[in-house]
């Protein structure tokens, strides 16, 4: 076990994965794999207070939506488990044990109130609190477990060996580090209830699941020189250290709330791809070599390493997200873009469900506002009905990936941008679309509409977009009209507005029938 490496990720389920836990867990999970280890996730569930089952799920869920696959841990186990810092108790307490045996502990029978009162006396004369003043060092052991025995509350804190030299070791980003000894009070390392604190914790367990190097946050570079202590304390050999930086906003402020979106789920449920939210996360402060940005997980894998991460804070630039996510869209396989496009595509299509049911045209007047598409959560019904309707058609949904392939950035867009293969056999017309194309063109855009709708109502045309779109071009010369005021009446009428997917794509897709009601609906309402 020694040669191999073995790393964890240790989210605290006190909230949601975040971007920065997110980037963590990638990071361990790209170099355990580039270098042939093993990657543990366990869950540091030791707050009572602020850990939640909910909070467990919401992780291991985000972690595999990312893909992000764990070698031992919570569902799959392993030989160093449990993998719950709960169910771990009893590793606690033999360390605690071990580490009366060697000396380096001590019971404190100070209270809180003794504490809390000389920290107000410090702060009262101006000075700061320098932590633990070491009371309860140098009571007499048999004093001290006299005490012990009587039932009274104590803490066990670390001797921290006043002789030590710097705590130094050498960050494998920030490079030597070191820490003078004389600020390290003599920590907690035990409550008065028996439980560990976060320190001694983490440290045993690290120990005792063999983990070879911890790669964390730097808000947790302060905590290192305790651990270490605690390691030494214990006798054991004592971890490799990889602290990362931090990731800003594009203002330079921490990444927080204020930015929008923090959580993983949060981008999921904005139409970003799990393979891209890796790439992004993945060059926050790493790079491949400084030039790549589109890069696989299986390279990401293959060539991590710990030298190329950087030590300056990393940019968190959404704008650069949604390009790669772009990318990424432009290359996924069509069944699995309408998998992951399931709650847009259902959303366009529960949109369009009453105007086939009613048809009726629904923007009569044409100075209101056009309608909006729905954003309510959808109800069991609607998702029921889209999901028949795609296990009817699934050919259909996958003919739709390609109008949109190079026109989205994000998943959600679909429901905006596809809504129109839905409405059939009445459109949602844009108002500016219908004044600008359509009114301000007057007879000729009917003109138009009235050619294009004889070619296509045509039934010994074959009906394919090529075909199709050949012969309403050849329309152009006869009726003497530029090929755009010929072309977009007819967009306006079969997808409501100017600025849709490719149109004999579209109109290939829907049937002549409502492709010949779309039109009619259209001159109707708006040259009736
Ligand atoms: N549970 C800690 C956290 O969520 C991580 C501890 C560690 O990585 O050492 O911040």
């Amino acid at each position: 076990m020694a040669d191999t490496v073995r790393v964890r990720f240790a989210p605290s389920p006190t909230g949601r994965l975040h971007i920065g836990g997110a980037r963590t867990a990638i990071f361990n999970w790209a170099f355990a794999r580039a270098m042939g280890g093993t990657f543990i996730l366990r869950i540091e569930d030791t707050d009572p207070e602020r850990s939640t089952q909910e909070n467990v799920d919401v992780i291991l869920n985000a972690m595999k939506w990312l893909g992000l696959n764990w070698d031992e841990g919570p569902e799959v186990g392993g030989e160093a488990g449990p993998y719950f810092q709960m169910q771990r108790m009893h590793t606690y307490t033999e360390a605690l044990e071990r580490l009366k045996e060697r000396g380096a502990v001590y019971p404190c029978f100070c209270s809180k109130e003794d504490l809390d009162a000389k920290r107000k006396a410090a702060e009262d004369a101006g000075q700061a609190y320098e932590g633990y003043d070491g009371t309860c060092r140098d009571l007499d052991p048999a004093e001290a477990q006299r005490r012990i025995d009587a039932g009274e509350p104590h803490v066990w804190r670390l001797k921290v060996p006043r002789d030590h030299g710097p705590i130094a070791f050498t960050d494998a980003v920030y490079g030597p580090t070191s820490f003078p000894v004389e600020v390290m009070d003599d920590m907690i390392l035990v409550r008065t209830d028996g439980s560990p604190t976060y320190n001694f914790a983490v440290v045993c367990d690290d120990a005792n699941m063999g983990i070879t190097h911890v790669i964390r946050g730097d808000d947790h570079l302060s905590n290192t020189p305790r651990q270490i202590l605690i390691y030494e304390a214990l006798g054991l050999p004592v971890p490799t250290f990889a602290h990362l930086s931090m990731i800003l906003g594009p203002d330079g402020k921490k990444l927080s709330k204020r930015h929008g979106a923090t959580s993983v789920e949060e981008y999921r449920d904005r139409g970003f791809l799990p393979d891209a939210m890796v790439n992004f996360l993945a060059l926050l402060g790493w790079s491949l070599d400084g030039e790549t940005t589109i890069m696989s997980r299986d390279t990401i894998c293959s060539e991590f390493s710990l030298d190329r991460i950087t030590k300056k804070d990393a940019i968190f630039d959404e704008t650069k997200l949604n390009w790669m996510n772009g990318q990424y869209i432009q290359k996924m396989d069509a069944a699995e873009w309408v998998r992951l496009s399931r709650p847009w595509l259902a959303r366009a299509h529960a949109a369009g469900y009453p105007y086939v049911q009613t048809a009726v045209v629904p923007t009569p007047d044409k100075n209101a506002p056009a309608p909006e598409i729905e954003l309510e959560p959808l109800t069991d019904e609607q998702l029921a009905a889209y999901d028949d309707e795609l296990a009817a058609q699934p050919a259909f949904y996958e003919a739709l990936y390609p109008l949109v392939a190079e026109r989205e950035q994000r998943l959600s867009e679909g429901e905006e941008k596809l809504a129109y293969m839905f409405w059939g056999p009445c459109v949602l017309l844009d108002e500016k679309s219908v004044k600008k194309v359509l009114l301000k063109e007057g007879a000729r855009a009917e003109e138009a509409l009235a050619a294009c709708r004889e070619v296509l109502a045509d039934e010994s045309c074959e009906w394919s977009a090529a075909v199709l779109e050949e012969k309403c071009r050849a329309l152009a010369e006869p009726l003497d009209m530029k090929l755009k005021n010929l072309l977009q009446p007819l967009r306006v009428a079969i997808c409501g507005n100017m600025v849709s997917p490719p149109l004999f794509e579209s109109i290939e897709l829907l049937s002549r029938e409502d492709v010949l009601a779309r039109i009619d609906a259209t001159m109707a309402e708006v040259f009736a």
